[in-house]
C-alpha cells in the first residue's frame, strides 16, 4: 500500500501555524505549530513508504501511523496503488471519474472499486433521441454494457440537440447510428441496440432483464409509454428514471420498485385522489402521441440528462448519496423543489406494485380504484 494526501485537495493553504484543507466545500484548519502535519503531507505523494517517511522526519513511525490514520477518517488520504486490471488505456480514458472517485476513497476504499462498480453495471435507454446524450455519457463514464432502443430515423429537427449524431446521419436509424457512435467513444464497453417499436410492457421484459437501471427517454405515446416502463421495472425490480422538461422547469424522478417506493401508476392514483381533474388530463392526452411539440430544448435537456446519469453513477457505485428520489429543477431562478405532496409509501391498492404482478392495469381499472365503478358511469 502507498498511502497518499489526495492530489484533489492540493494545494495545503498554510496560515501561520495553522494549515486549511477544503474537502467537499468544508474548510478544516488543522494546528501545526512546527510544521511537520505540513511537512508530513507534502511528503505523502504515493512516492514513499511510512518508514521513509519517519526517516525523513526524524520521527517514530508510530507517530506517522497515527498521523496517516487520523487523516485517513477525515478521508484526506487513498491508496495510490493501481490494480492490473486497468490498462494504461483506461487509466488515461477514466482519469477524470478517478479523480472524482478519490473524493469518495479512503485507505479502505479504492477509487478503483467504484470505477470498478461502473464496468460492471448494465444500464437501458430507452428511447434514442434526448436519451442519445445519455448514452454517450455512459459510454464516456465507462458502464459496462449499454443497452438502447428505439425504432426511429436520424431527421435534421434532431441535430441541435441529439449531439450524439450529425449531418451525415441523416434517414439512417437511431439505434445503428448510436451502436456506432459509442463504440467510437468507447471501444472497450457493450452496446446492445433494439430497432424496435415497444408497444406493451411485454415487449421490454426481455431487453430490460438484467439491467441495473432504466432510463425512460420514450415520451410517446403520452403516459402509457411510462406506464409501460413502470410495470416492466416493477416486474423485475429495476429502479427507473423519468422526467419532462417545459419552458421554466426541469422534472425528475427516480422510481425504485427495489426499495418499496410509490411506482408510476401509484402516482397516477394519488394524483386522481387529491386533484380530481387529473381525469380530464388523462383522458385529454392518454395513449396519444404528440410530435414536434418537445420543449426541451439543448440546455435544458442536458441539465435533465446530466442529473439522471449523476444520479445513476452514485446509484451503481455507492460513492455519493443520492439526490433525493423527485426533484423540480427552476431554470430561472436555478433551485430545486421538491413537490409537497409527494407520498412516500406505495399505494394500498395499486395493482401494479402492491400486490403480485400479473397483468398491466387499464387506465379505466385505476380510475376505479379511485372512484369506484359508479362514478365512471
Ligand atoms: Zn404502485
Amino acid at each position: 500500500m502507498r498511502p497518499a494526501f489526495k492530489k484533489t485537495l492540493r494545494p495545503i493553504i498554510r496560515k501561520g501555524q495553522v494549515i486549511e484543507i477544503n474537502y467537499h466545500g468544508t474548510a478544516t484548519e488543522i494546528d501545526d505549530p512546527d510544521g511537520n502535519i505540513y511537512e508530513l503531507l507534502e511528503l505523502l505523494d504515493g512516492s514513499r513508504s511510512i518508514s521513509e517517511i519517519a526517516n525523513h522526519l526524524n520521527l517514530p513511525i508510530e507517530d506517522i501511523e497515527d498521523a496517516i490514520i487520523f487523516l485517513n477518517e477525515l478521508h484526506y488520504i487513498e491508496d495510490t496503488s493501481v490494480p492490473k486490471t486497468y490498462s494504461p488505456t483506461e487509466l488515461d480514458r477514466y482519469q477524470a471519474n478517478l479523480n472524482y472517485f478519490s473524493g469518495y476513497a479512503n485507505l479502505d476504499v479504492s477509487r478503483f472499486s467504484f470505477q470498478d462498480k461502473l464496468k460492471d453495471a448494465k444500464i437501458a435507454i430507452l428511447g434514442l433521441g434526448g436519451g442519445s446524450l445519455a448514452a454517450a455519457y455512459l459510454a464516456g463514464l465507462g458502464v459496462g454494457e449499454i443497452v438502447g432502443l428505439d425504432y426511429d430515423k436520424v431527421e435534421r429537427t434532431n441535430l441541435n440537440r441529439q449531439f450524439l449524431y450529425n449531418e451525415d446521419d441523416i434517414g439512417r436509424l437511431k439505434s445503428e447510428v448510436a451502436e456506432e457512435k459509442i463504440k467510437k467513444i468507447n471501444p472497450e464497453i457493450s452496446v446492445k441496440m433494439y430497432n424496435q417499436k415497444v408497444g406493451s410492457y411485454e415487449d421490454l421484459l426481455d431487453i430490460l432483464d438484467g439491467a441495473d437501471a432504466v432510463i425512460n427517454a420514450l415520451d410517446q405515446p403520452a403516459i402509457i409509454s411510462a406506464r409501460w416502463v413502470n410495470a416492466a421495472c416493477v416486474k423485475l425490480g429495476i429502479p427507473f428514471y423519468r422526467g419532462g422538461i417545459n419552458n421554466q422547469s426541469i422534472m425528475w424522478e427516480r422510481i425504485n420498485p427495489l426499495n418499496q417506493e410509490p411506482c408510476y401508476d401509484c402516482k397516477i392514483l394519488y394524483s386522481l385522489e387529491s386533484d380530481h381533474e387529473t381525469v380530464y388530463r388523462l383522458e385529454s392526452g392518454y395513449g396519444k402521441t404528440f410530435s414536434g411539440v418537445n420543449t426541451g430544448f439543448a440546455p435544458n435537456l442536458s441539465i435533465l440528462i446530466g442529473l439522471f446519469i449523476s444520479d445513476i453513477v452514485n446509484l451503481i457505485t455507492g460513492a455519493a448519496p443520492l439526490f433525493k428520489p423527485n426533484i423540480t429543477v427552476d431554470t430561472i431562478l436555478m433551485n430545486t423543489l421538491q413537490s409537497e405532496n409527494e407520498k412516500p409509501d406505495r399505494h394500498p391498492d395499486c395493482p401494479t406494485c402492491s400486490n403480485q404482478f400479473n397483468e398491466m392495469a387499464s387506465i379505466e381499472h385505476l380510475k376505479q380504484i379511485v372512484f369506484g365503478k359508479g362514478a365512471l358511469q
